[in-house]
C-alpha cells in the first residue's frame, strides 16, 4: 500500500447533535467529513490522499476522470492535482443516468462545484447529457487520446472509487467513537465499502443510503469492496454483506428530493449544519425515517456527513 500524501485535516470532528437527539429521542452524532479542510471539504479528500500518492509513485503527469457537472469528486481532485503538479482532465455530463433511469429535467444554475473546479485549473470537457456508459466510454477515449500524445495518464474511476479509495475509509473508521449504527450516503461505493469492512465481525451496523436509483448500485459497491479485500488479501464477499437502502433516492441521481430538502432544512434549523441536496440530505432523510420508525432504540447513531455543500448553489 502506498503511504498517503497529506491533503485533509484529520481527524475530522465527530460530535453529538444535542437538539436533534432530544427531538428525535435518539443518541445522534455526526462525523464531519464536510470539514475535511481541503477544497471546501467532503469525503473525497480521504480517497485522494491515497489515489494521488499512487499517481505520484507511478510518475503520472495527467489524471483523467469523469462525473456529473456538479461532481464534488472532480472539485476535490482538481485541487489535489494542483497541489501535486498533475494535469486534471475531467469529462462531464450535466446529470448522467443509468439506461432506463433517466431523471426528470431539473432547474440547475450551473454554478456551485464547476465554478470552483475551474479555479483549481482543471481542464473540463462538457458532453451532452447521456448515460453513464456513454460517459465512461468518453473518459476512456480521452485517456487514450492523451496517452497517444505522450502523457503518462492515470484514469481514475467515477467518484475515485477503487479498492485504494475505499481503503481510506477503512482507516477513517479509526477516528470514530464507539457506536452502534453508522448511516452514510452511497453512490460510487467506497465510503460504504470501507466502513463495512472496518466493522466486519463487530456489532456496529453500517447502513448506506443510495443516492442512485438503479438496483445495480449494489454491484458497484460490491466491486469496490472486493477490490479492497483483494488489496488486503481477504476473501471475497457477496452483495448480501451490505445494508444498502434505495428508498430515499427520490426522482433520481443528481436531482434533489422533497424528503431530502425537508431533512436539509430541518438539520439547518435545528443544528445550524448544512447538508448537500444530492447525497447527504437524502441519507439524512433516511436516518430521520428510521428514527421515526423506532429503528434505533437505545442505540448510538453516527451520521457520516460526506460534504457536498457547493452543490447548494446549483439547486437554490
Ligand atoms: C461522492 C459523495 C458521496 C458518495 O460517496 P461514495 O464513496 O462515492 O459512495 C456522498 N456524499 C457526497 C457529498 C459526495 O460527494
Amino acid at each position: 500500500m502506498v503511504s498517503p500524501i497529506p491533503l485533509i485535516v484529520k481527524p475530522t470532528p465527530c460530535h453529538r447533535l444535542e437538539r436533534a437527539s432530544q427531538q428525535l429521542g435518539i443518541d445522534l452524532w455526526i462525523k464531519r467529513d464536510d470539514l475535511t479542510g481541503f477544497a471546501l471539504g467532503g469525503n473525497k479528500g480521504r480517497k485522494l490522499e491515497y489515489l494521488m500518492a499512487q499517481a505520484m509513485a507511478d510518475g503520472c503527469d495527467t489524471i483523467v476522470t469523469c462525473g456529473a457537472t456538479e461532481s464534488n469528486f472532480i472539485r476535490q481532485l482538481a485541487a489535489a492535482c494542483a497541489v501535486c503538479g498533475i494535469r486534471c482532465v475531467a469529462v462531464v455530463m450535466e446529470t448522467p443516468y443509468e439506461d432506463g433511469f433517466a431523471p426528470p429535467t431539473t432547474p440547475h444554475t450551473g454554478i456551485g462545484n464547476p465554478t470552483i473546479t475551474q479555479l483549481f485549473g482543471a481542464d473540463i470537457h462538457v458532453l451532452p447529457n447521456g448515460t453513464w456508459d456513454a460517459l465512461f466510454a468518453a473518459m476512456d477515449a480521452k485517456s487514450a487520446e492523451l496517452q497517444r500524445g505522450g502523457a503518462n495518464v492515470h484514469t481514475i474511476p467515477i467518484g475515485g472509487s477503487s479498492g485504494l479509495g475505499a481503503y481510506a475509509f477503512l482507516q477513517a473508521a479509526d477516528e470514530l467513537p464507539a457506536c452502534d449504527v453508522i448511516v452514510c450516503p452511497t453512490s460510487s461505493g467506497s465510503t460504504l465499502a470501507g466502513l463495512q469492512l472496518a466493522f466486519e465481525g463487530f456489532a456496529t451496523r453500517v447502513i448506506g443510503i443510495a443516492a442512485d436509483p438503479e438496483p445495480a448500485l449494489k454491484d458497484d459497491v460490491l466491486r469496490v469492496a472486493n477490490e479492497l479485500r483483494a488489496l488486503l488479501e481477504l476473501p471475497e464477499v457477496d452483495a448480501s454483506t451490505f445494508d444498502l437502502r434505495r428508498e430515499f433516492v427520490g426522482p433520481g441521481y443528481g436531482v434533489p428530493s422533497a424528503e431530502g430538502d425537508a431533512a436539509l432544512r430541518w438539520l439547518a434549523q435545528t443544528e445550524g449544519i448544512l447538508l448537500d441536496p444530492i447525497y447527504s440530505a437524502k441519507a439524512f432523510a433516511g436516518l430521520l425515517d428510521m428514527a421515526k420508525r423506532g429503528d434505533f432504540n437505545g442505540e448510538t447513531v453516527v451520521f457520516w456527513h460526506t460534504g457536498g455543500i457547493p452543490a447548494l448553489w446549483a439547486f437554490c
